[in-house]
């Protein structure tokens, strides 16, 4: 396989090193380099000096005479003349002979600094920026943790370790990820029954709604290393680096069982593979080693890997297979609520004056993520600096929204008050609809925080059971569910907007699907209309009759979608007072449980 060795410490590199010394120290001592200080004269000015006895010392050499005046203060060079008195008449003239006055370099000295120095102050040089490249894209050794190739972050347990009780709001995702608390805890109680615990969990959700720090927070609480690294990090590099820092990654992993692994913007290696040929070679490798270092290691060794994301429908569905990350971990945006309880735990970090109230500027910041409103108390501290001031003011914490909002250039704009209202009963429409009609699903929660798809509302709906089966009148039922939010638009304001159209898409789907697939017209019988090419991936349907029929079944489709929309606004203004008691109080908590919903309408 393509294993990058580390580079070890290249002995090159400290020759390098102690090269240069060398040369620096024969800088110093050899007399030669200064030849620049060496003064050329004529032989007549030697023989001038040589009469008035005014050299001192003196080196005759192959080319050259080299002299210095008396005082040694000088130091002169002439060329050879062929005088056969000249060593007399020196020594008459109480020249000393010298041989030291410039020290040549040898043959083998300049070869060295020609040739040999410069090629190993090359190498050395190039070793040293590789070096730096390869740190840089983590390739290196992290020199904290001492943690080899992966580069993994180890968090390791400290008095800061965050805890559940750091994170505010997300309380769901705090009770689905506590099992896996007491997992590490207790793996015993686990492993004696037969349970084995996911190798794998998504946590799901927009940015900043703090999955990054749950995931620490799990660490933390159950007291187990944790290793962090970012599905980016793993292909910003070499050909092969990704995969052999995920064997690395895990390797280390299992060495410090038990322990959290988890992997930030599991997107950027986990995207589907699309066919292409000649795709992203690098990300498959590395994703294909993902999968088999999870499929490698048994359910109770200790490892748990939390991934992040907030494009789930973009991984790779071998990514969420069984045994892998098969279990999914909503972290949505804070409600109302979990917008105070964010503000009041970072309100807490910055001293505050008296009387704030957070649930008023949680109400102005509709649609802020957990980071926004970090950021929002932080700002407001910074202001209430500016102003020379000691404590955090509401006005300060309301000014401050907008700076962040503003900075932040969200694209799903937080709410006007207006649309807030329409959302509401947009949303209360498909529930109460749902709710009215004996076979549709109760909701489990609807809230109108805008969603990471775009949605402005939400309506979850909980099925009861598995059905395989559908009757007609079920489907008729999802119909009128599909056109309730529209229905109550119309019911309350007498006008419609744009947020239907999803329901209108998935509407048509059902309503022709009911059509051209299952017969369940008067007037096709059991006539299959529409060939389905693959069933199973994605179901690609093309229409298999003639353009009459297809005519026709155009008719029926909106004949039997606008019935349904019909019996919607039918039942939602025979109940108008329950769905503006449900929008109100949709419209002020921006979140409601079935069981409160239920409550109210049953009321
Ligand atoms: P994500 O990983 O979802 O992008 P992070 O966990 O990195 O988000 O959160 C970024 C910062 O936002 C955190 O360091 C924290 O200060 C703040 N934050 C986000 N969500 C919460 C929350 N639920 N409670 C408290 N602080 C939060």
């Amino acid at each position: 396989m393509n294993e990058v060795k580390k580079p070890k410490r290249p002995l090159i590199f400290y020759y390098g090193i102690a090269m240069l010394v060398l040369l620096l120290f024969n800088f110093l001592a050899v007399p030669g380099i200064m030849e620049g200080k060496i003064e050329d004269v004529d032989y007549g000015k030697f023989m001038n000096m040589t009469e008035n006895k005014d050299i001192g010392y003196v080196e005759i050499q192959d080319n050259r005479i080299i002299f210095t005046d008396k005082a040694n203060e000088k130091i002169y060079q002439t060329g050879i003349v062929n005088d056969p008195g000249m060593t007399e008449r020196l020594y008459n003239s109480g020249a000393k002979f010298s041989k030291e006055i410039v020290k040549e370099a040898s043959p083998l000295m300049t070869f060295i600094f020609s040739w040999v120095l410069p090629i190993i102050l090359f190498i050395a040089i190039g070793q040293f920026i590789s070096r730096q490249m390869l740190k840089k894209m983590g390739g290196g050794n992290s020199m904290m943790f001492n943690m080899g190739k992966s580069n993994a972050k180890i968090y390791v347990k400290s008095s800061d370790g965050i805890k559940f009780s750091d994170v505010a709001g997300e309380d769901e995702a705090k009770e689905n990820l506590a099992e896996i608390v007491d997992y590490l805890h207790n793996p015993k109680k686990y492993s004696e029954i037969g349970a084995s615990m996911p190798k794998g969990i998504l946590l799901v959700g927009p940015p900043g709604t703090g999955k990054t720090m749950l995931a620490k927070a799990v660490a933390g609480e159950a007291n187990v290393p944790f290793f962090s690294m970012s599905g980016s990090e793993f292909v910003e590099m070499f050909v092969g680096m990704g995969a052999s820092k995920v064997r690395d990654l895990f390797k280390q992993a299992k060495e410090k069982a038990p322990c959290i692994v988890f992997i930030d913007e599991i997107d950027a290696i986990g995207k589907k593979r699309d066919g292409n040929i000649g795709g992203n070679d690098e990300r498959e490798q590395t994703l294909n080693q993902l999968l088999t270092e999870m499929d490698g290691f048994e359910g109770n060794t200790g490892v748990i890997i939390l991934a992040a994301t907030n494009r789930p429908e973009s991984l790779d569905p071998a990514l969420t297979r069984p045994g892998r990350f098969d279990r999914r971990v909503p972290v949505e945006l804070p409600d109302l609520k979990g917008r105070e309880e964010i503000l009041k735990v970072h309100a807490k970090k910055v001293k505050t004056g008296p009387g704030i109230d957070y649930m008023q500027v949680a109400k102005m910041a509709s649609g802020a993520s957990g980071a926004e409103l970090a950021n929002i108390v932080n700002e407001a501290a910074l202001r209430a600096v500016r102003d020379n001031r000691e404590l955090v003011t509401q006005a300060d914490l309301e000014e401050s929204i907008e700076v962040v909002i503003a900075g932040y250039q969200k694209k799903n704009a937080i709410l006007t008050e207006k649309e807030k209202m329409i959302v509401a009963y947009h949303e209360i429409g498909h529930a109460m609809v749902a709710a009215l009609q004996t076979h549709s699903a109760p909701v489990q929660k609807i809230t109108i925080i805008p969603r990471t798809s775009g949605a402005l509302g939400y309506t979850m709906q909980v099925e009861e059971g598995n059905h395989y089966l559908m009757s007609r009148e079920e489907l008729e039922n999802k119909l009128a569910t599909f056109t309730g939010g529209r229905a109550a638009e119309e019911v309350v304001f007498g006008s419609v907007t744009t947020g239907a159209s999803n329901d209108i898409e998935q509407a048509t789907k059902l309503a022709r699907s009911m059509i051209t697939r299952y017969g369940m017209s008067d007037d096709f019988d059991m006539v299959a209309l529409e060939t389905v090419s693959n069933q199973y991936l994605g179901g690609d349907s093309s229409l298999a009759c003639s353009a009459q029929t297809q005519a026709k079944i155009d008719e029926k489709v909106v004949e039997l979608v606008s019935a349904q929309h019909n019996k919607a606004i039918q039942l939602l203004s025979d109940n108008r007072a329950k769905l503006d008691e449900l929008a109100k109080y949709l419209y002020e908590n921006e979140t409601i449980t079935g069981e409160q919903f239920m409550k109210v309408l049953n009321a």
